[in-house]
C-alpha cells in the first residue's frame, strides 16, 4: 500500500514538474514577445516623437501664424500660438494663451466676416477669408485667414486651428491700385465729356457757317460777293478739317476712338473719295488716276468712314505736294493660301516734291512737317499722317513710304480685310442712293434744334430736297408740345439742348406715342463719341445722323424712312402676321427662301421691286448689325428690337425662313445664353445670305434691263 502511495506521489511530482516546465517555457515565450513588442513600441514612440517635434518646429517657425483654440464657439480659448502670431500681433504667447481671439480684434474688424466665420465653424465647415486685426499697440493689420475644425476619433470637434498670413502690404497695394484706377477713370470720363462738349460746341457753329455759305454760293451773287462767299466756304471747311483732326487725335489718345465694323462696298468708298478730290487735282492741272484690281473683294467688313479718311489723307497730300504730273491710286489684293486671309494693298504714288530721306520717318509724328518753308507754302498742320498711321494701326495694318526728293513719293498701306459673306449687289445700293424721287414729299416734318442757324439750314436743305411741310421747335419742350398737337411723319431731333434734351424729349414723345401715332425720330447730333448712336436708339429714336449734316446722308435717311411709295415701305406692326400663327405664305418659292408672289403684292413694277429690295437690304443689314453688336453684351432689349424689326420686314418681303428665325431670336432674347444666341444669329445670317443670293439674281436681271 505504502509502495502504491509513493508511486502515485512520484507520478504526481513528475507531472507537476512537466507542467512547471511548460509554464516556464510559455512565460519565456511571453517575455520574448513582450520584449519584442516593447522594442517596437519604443521605436514607434520614438518616430512619433520625432514627427511631433518636426511638426512643432515647423509650426513654431512657420512664417504664417498658427493659433489653436478650444472648440467653444461662444468663447473659444487660445491654447497655442506660434512665433509668427506673436511677431505679427506684438503680444507674447503668455498674453494670448487663455484669452479669446477677440483680444486681437478691434473697431474696424468686419462684423459680417466674423458672423460668417462663426456660422461656417458652427456647421463644422472650414472658413477662409480676409480679416482686419490689431496689434498690441493698436495698429491694424490685414490677415488672410483659414480656420479648420479638428475632430477626435468619434468625429466630435475638439479644437479649431487657424492659419493666418499677414497681407497688410498686399492690401495697401490693392488700395493704391484702386485709387489710381478710380482717378484714371475720373480723368477718362472728364476727357470724354470734354471731347464730347468740344465736339458739339465747335461743330455746331461750324455746321451753320458751312451750310449757310453753301446756300449763299447758290444765290444770285455778283462776282465780288461770290468770291467772298466761296472764301468763307473754303476757310470754314478747312477749319472743320483741322477741328476734326484735333478731335480725332484727342480721341485716339484718350482711347476713345472706336472703329465701326460694318459691311461696305469698297469700290463705292474709293470712288466717292476720288470724286471728291478730282476737282482739286484738276484745278492744279494734275491727273488723278485710280485703279482697283478686279480681285479686290467687293464688300468688306470695316469702318467705311475711317477707310475713306486714310485714302483722303494720302491722296490729298499727294495732290498738295505735287506741282505737275500725276497722282495714281492702286488697290490690289492678296490672299494667304493657308489661312485664306485677305489683305489689300493701297498704293498712292505721286510725281511731287518728294521727302528728304532723313525726314521720312518723322513725318508720321504729330505736328511734323518735312520742311518749314514748304509747309508754309502748301499749308497743313502735320496731323494728317499721324492720324493715318494710328488708324492703320487700329486696323492691324501697316504703312510705309518710298520717296526721292524732286521725283515723287509713294505711300503703301497694307490692310487685312474680311470680305463679307453677304455680297449685296453694290449697283443695287447705288440705285437706292441715286434716285431722288424716293422721298414722300408730302411728309410733315418737325425740326428740333435750339440753334436758329441750324434750324434755318435744315429748313433750306429740306426745301431743296423737295420737302415743304416743315415745322420748327426751338427746345425739347416745344418739340413735345408740337408732337402732341400735330401729326408728324418724321422729327429731326437735336440731342444736346438745355433743359429737356433730345434724348428726354424723344423718350417723352415715345411714351405718349400711342395717342399720336408712329413717328420716326432721327437724332441729329454733333456728338461723334462712342456710344452716341446707342444712346439715341436707347432713347427711342429710329436713326442717327451726325453734324455737320451731310446732304447726301440726309437724303438717304429721308429715303429710308419716308419712302415715296407706301407699298415699298415696311408695313406697320398691326399688319405683320406672326409667321407661325397663320398660313400666310401660301406660294413659297424654292427652299422657302423667298415668296415672289408675296413680293409682287407690294411691288407691281420692276422699279418698285428694286426699291423695295433696296430698302429691305438697308433695313436688314442695320438690324443684323444691331443684333451682332448685342449678341452677348446683355442688352437684350436692343437684340429683341432688331430681331423684331427684321422679322417684320422679312415677312413683308416674303422671306419666310428669315422671318421665322428672327421670330425665334425675338422670343429667345431673354432666355437664351450668348453661345446659343450666337448659333441662332449664324443661322439668321446664313438665311439672309441665301435670300440675298436669290434677290441678287433678280436684281441683276432687273438692273441689266435699266442700263
Ligand atoms: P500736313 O500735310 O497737314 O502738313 P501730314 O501729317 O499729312 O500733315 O504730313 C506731314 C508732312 O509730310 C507734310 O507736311 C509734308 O512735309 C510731308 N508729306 C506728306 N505727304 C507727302 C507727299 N505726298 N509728298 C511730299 N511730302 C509729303
Amino acid at each position: 500500500m505504502k509502495d502504491r502511495t509513493s508511486q502515485d506521489m512520484t507520478d504526481r511530482i513528475a507531472r507537476l514538474e512537466k507542467r512547471l516546465e511548460r509554464e516556464k517555457k510559455a512565460r519565456l515565450q511571453a517575455e520574448n514577445i513582450l520584449e519584442q513588442k516593447s522594442l517596437e513600441l519604443y521605436a514607434h514612440n520614438k518616430s512619433l516623437n520625432q514627427n511631433a517635434k518636426l511638426m512643432e518646429a515647423a509650426i513654431v517657425n512657420a512664417k504664417d501664424g498658427v493659433i489653436i483654440t478650444t472648440a467653444d464657439l461662444d468663447r473659444p480659448i487660445i491654447l497655442y500660438v506660434n512665433e509668427a502670431v506673436t511677431r505679427i500681433s506684438g503680444y507674447d504667447a503668455g498674453e494670448l494663451i487663455g484669452q479669446t481671439p477677440r483680444i486681437l480684434q478691434g473697431a474696424d474688424t468686419d462684423k459680417r466676416i466674423l458672423a460668417e466665420l462663426k456660422s461656417c465653424l458652427k456647421q463644422g465647415k472650414s472658413f477662409k477669408g480676409e480679416l482686419k486685426n490689431y496689434t498690441k499697440d493698436g495698429i491694424p493689420y490685414w490677415l488672410d485667414i483659414s480656420i479648420t475644425p479638428v475632430r477626435d476619433e468619434n468625429g466630435a470637434v475638439t479644437h479649431f486651428t487657424a492659419i493666418e498670413r499677414d497681407i497688410t502690404q498686399r492690401k495697401a497695394f490693392e488700395k493704391e491700385l484702386q485709387v489710381s484706377r478710380e482717378a484714371a477713370e475720373v480723368a477718362k470720363r472728364s476727357m470724354r465729356n470734354f471731347l464730347a462738349n468740344m465736339s458739339h460746341e465747335l461743330r455746331t457753329p461750324m455746321n451753320g457757317i458751312i451750310g449757310l455759305s453753301e446756300l449763299l454760293e447758290d444765290m444770285n451773287l455778283n462776282k465780288e460777293q461770290e468770291e467772298l462767299a466761296s472764301a468763307i466756304h473754303l476757310s470754314s471747311r478747312n477749319l472743320l478739317i483741322l477741328l476734326n483732326d484735333i478731335l480725332d487725335l484727342s480721341k485716339i489718345e484718350a482711347n476713345e476712338l472706336i472703329l465701326e465694323n460694318m459691311p461696305f462696298d469698297l469700290r463705292v468708298s474709293v470712288q466717292q473719295t476720288v470724286d471728291l478730290l478730282r476737282p482739286i487735282a484738276s484745278r492744279k492741272g494734275i491727273i488723278l488716276e485710280s485703279f482697283i484690281s478686279p480681285h479686290v473683294p467687293e464688300r468688306i467688313v470695316g469702318d467705311p468712314g475711317r477707310f475713306q479718311q486714310i485714302l483722303n489723307n494720302l491722296i490729298s497730300n499727294a495732290i498738295k505736294f505735287t506741282e505737275s504730273g500725276a497722282v495714281r491710286l492702286d488697290i490690289s489684293n492678296s490672299v494667304n493660301a493657308d489661312s485664306a486671309a485677305h489683305e489689300i494693298q493701297i498704293r498712292v504714288e505721286d510725281t511731287g516734291i518728294g521727302i528728304p530721306e532723313e525726314k521720312q520717318q518723322a513725318i508720321f509724328d504729330k505736328f511734323m512737317q518735312a520742311d518749314v518753308s514748304t509747309a508754309r507754302k502748301y499749308g497743313g498742320t502735320g496731323l494728317g499722317l499721324s492720324i493715318t498711321q494710328e488708324l492703320v494701326d487700329m486696323m492691324n495694318g501697316s504703312i510705309d513710304l518710298e520717296s526721292t526728293e524732286g521725283k515723287g513719293t509713294t505711300f503703301y498701306v497694307h490692310l487685312p480685310v474680311v470680305p463679307t459673306t453677304v455680297n449685296a449687289d453694290s449697283s443695287l445700293q447705288r440705285v437706292i442712293t441715286s434716285t431722288h424721287n424716293n422721298i414722300n414729299r408730302a411728309a410733315r416734318i418737325l425740326v428740333v434744334d435750339d440753334h436758329p442757324v441750324n434750324l434755318l439750314f435744315m429748313r433750306k436743305v429740306l426745301k431743296k430736297i423737295g420737302l415743304d411741310c416743315v415745322d420748327e421747335a426751338h427746345s425739347g419742350r416745344e418739340a413735345i408740345a408740337a408732337a402732341e398737337k400735330n401729326t408728324y411723319d418724321l422729327i429731326f431731333m437735336d440731342c444736346q439742348m438745355p433743359e429737356i434734351d433730345g434724348f428726354e424729349a424723344s423718350t417723352i414723345i415715345r411714351e405718349r406715342e400711342s395717342a399720336i401715332g408712329d413717328i420716326i425720330i432721327v437724332a441729329v447730333t454733333a456728338d461723334a463719341m462712342r456710344g452716341a448712336r446707342e444712346n439715341c436708339l436707347d432713347a427711342g429714336m429710329n436713326d442717327y445722323i451726325s453734324k455737320p449734316v451731310d446732304v447726301v446722308k440726309l437724303t438717304s435717311v429721308l429715303e429710308k424712312w419716308l419712302p415715296a411709295e407706301e407699298g415699298a415701305s415696311c408695313k406697320s406692326e398691326e399688319e405683320f402676321i406672326e409667321p407661325n400663327q397663320k398660313n400666310f405664305f401660301k406660294s413659297v418659292s424654292d427652299a422657302n427662301v423667298l415668296d415672289w408672289e408675296r413680293l409682287k403684292m407690294f411691288a407691281e413694277t420692276e422699279e418698285e421691286e428694286k426699291e423695295l429690295i433696296g430698302i429691305f437690304i438697308n433695313y436688314a443689314e442695320d438690324s443684323l448689325q444691331t443684333m451682332k453688336v448685342h449678341l452677348d453684351d446683355g442688352d437684350e432689349d436692343s437684340w429683341k428690337k432688331a430681331a423684331h424689326k427684321l422679322k417684320g420686314s422679312a415677312a413683308n418681303l416674303g422671306a419666310q425662313r428669315l422671318s421665322e428665325l428672327c421670330y425665334e431670336a425675338e422670343k429667345a432674347a431673354y432666355q437664351t445664353s450668348g453661345s446659343e444666341k450666337g448659333l441662332l444669329f449664324e443661322r439668321i445670317e446664313g438665311s439672309y445670305s441665301e435670300l440675298l443670293a436669290v434677290l441678287k439674281g433678280r436684281a441683276t436681271e432687273t438692273l441689266v434691263s435699266i442700263h
